[in-house]
């Protein structure tokens, strides 16, 4: 068999792995290349393969940089089976739905300001084509995949659905090949889903390495209760009037924060204020959650089964319309905001941001990865005044960073999950890592008796 990697080998977006054998072709994830917007649709819109080549697509979880290659691999003549766990459908279809009505909107604004405007990469139709090819699975259960090559899913706990993939591949000649590939791989203690489960053991490891040269700071044992800077900062805003807004992510952290956030309030650590969910995207994300009790742990099992909402209960309002989002701003005592895109580069944030910066009651919390050149990094790092829809903002509020909210493993949680595949394994690649992180993770893997460690680049091809 052979493995190419095409994505997210060098880097941490566009996970996308070929594997060949006599006989057919399979992509492991299908993922879009991320980063600078221009650079990013310019490595997105360079066919990486022959989509018309590909027999069947195994997708690992619904993260944009895992599945939003999907339609335009669809545009460009794929038509075969996309295979995933079972919640992982509804959301990779809310996800792809929702890029193509972003580019579409970017596309359209450009033009009518008479700017030269990228073609979208996809349309809803493509979107909506390729989630016709989507069949879910249950998690630890073979299934067929295509030519010789069985799969099963093993909960990865990232995200909702997230799984760690293992395949049975068999090679024309009856030789056998075993391969795991890590996906996204999540820590003990996050809220609502389970912990992962233990990768089995493979001849061939793909293993992620997004924090492979670092250790989180908040340890698993920590997770599990609200997260005190979260508590922290909620006291402070309720103090002296003002809100709370933090910028998140539509589907993961959203929902972490919400769960925080409610048993903060019930167990008396933070005021009781409203709740704004203020992203239609998470709002979706939730109610998809909320449909997958087969997901939970056991605390979120016990809440529902109590008869208590997951995650909507009494303060928390979701905010769909326009109107509603508007009617925040108007309301006058302290609040949270969980609005979405959580680097602040558009939607509904911006109107909030513009708001609440200027005055010192207000707090805006940062709890994810903010990269370079957005908005959201360059408030992080203090400057003043920023620039939002081209006008200069004065910062006053406070501006802080809620830690501990990871949903990647780190390097010792990795570690500690590989170490009882090692014996078995005789390849391990080390993918989605930014480069100093991967060859760091490299290293101590070679260091612990891993053998047959390579870090390999984008387009690599390896014969096994
Ligand atoms: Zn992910």
């Amino acid at each position: 068999m052979r493995i190419t990697f095409l994505g997210a080998a060098g880097g941490v977006t566009g996970s996308m792995h070929l594997i060949e054998t006599g006989r057919t072709r399979v992509l492991l994830d299908c993922g879009l290349f991320q980063g600078r917007r221009d650079e990013a649709w310019l490595r997105n819109s360079q066919p990486r393969l022959d989509a018309r080549s590909v027999d069947a697509i195994v997708l690992s979880h619904a993260h944009i940089d895992h599945s939003g290659a999907l339609p335009i691999l669809y545009r460009q003549g794929f038509t075969g089976p996309v295979y995933m766990s079972r919640p992982t459908v509804p959301l990779t279809a809310l996800l792809l739905a929702d890029g193509a009505a972003i580019q579409a909107r970017d596309n359209a604004q450009l033009k009518k300001r008479g700017r030269s405007a990228r073609e979208p990469l996809y349309t809803e139709s493509d979107a909506e084509g390729v989630a016709g090819h989507f069949v879910g699975q249950a998690r630890g259960r073979w299934f067929p995949v295509t030519g010789g090559v069985s799969a099963q899913f093993h909960d990865a706990g990232h995200i909702l659905g997230s799984s760690s993939v293992q395949l049975e591949i068999v090679e024309p000649d009856g030789g056998k090949v075993h391969l795991t590939f890590t996906g996204d791989y999540g820590r003990r203690g996050t809220p609502v889903l389970r912990d992962p489960e233990a990768l089995p053991p493979a001849d061939v490891v793909l293993t992620e390495s997004t924090y492979g040269d670092r250790v989180h700071e908040h340890r698993p044992e920590d997770a599990v209760r609200p997260c005190e800077e979260l508590c922290s900062a909620v006291r402070r805003a309720a103090g002296r009037g003002g809100k709370l807004l933090i910028p998140a992510f539509s589907v993961g952290r959203t929902q972490n924060l919400l769960w925080s956030l409610n048993e903060g309030m019930e167990k008396g650590l933070i005021p009781r204020v409203p709740v704004f969910v203020d992203s239609p995207l998470g709002i979706k994300a939730t109610r998809i959650m909320e449909e997958h009790p087969g997901e939970f742990d056991a605390a979120a099992l016990k809440r529902v089964r109590g008869s208590l909402a997951l995650l909507k209960t009494d303060h928390v309002y979701y905010t769909e319309t326009v109107e509603a989002s508007k009617g925040i701003n108007a309301y006058r005592g302290s609040a949270v905001i969980l609005a979405g895109s959580g680097m602040c580069e558009s939607g509904r944030v911006l109107h909030h941001l513009s708001h609440l910066l200027t005055e010192p009651e207000h707090i805006v919390a940062f709890s994810g990865f903010q990269a370079p050149y957005t908005l959201g990094r360059r408030l992080e790092d203090g400057q003043n005044p920023v620039f939002i829809f081209g006008d200069p903002v004065h910062v006053r509020a406070e501006v802080v960073r809620i830690r501990g909210l990871s949903a990647h493993a780190d390097q010792l949680e990795l570690l500690d999950a590989l170490t009882p595949i090692k014996s078995a394994a005789s390849h391990v690649f080390v993918v989605h890592g930014e480069p100093a992180s991967s060859l760091a993770f490299g290293q101590l893997l070679r260091e612990r008796g891993f053998k047959g460690v390579a870090v390999p680049h984008e387009g690599t091809s390896v014969t096994i």
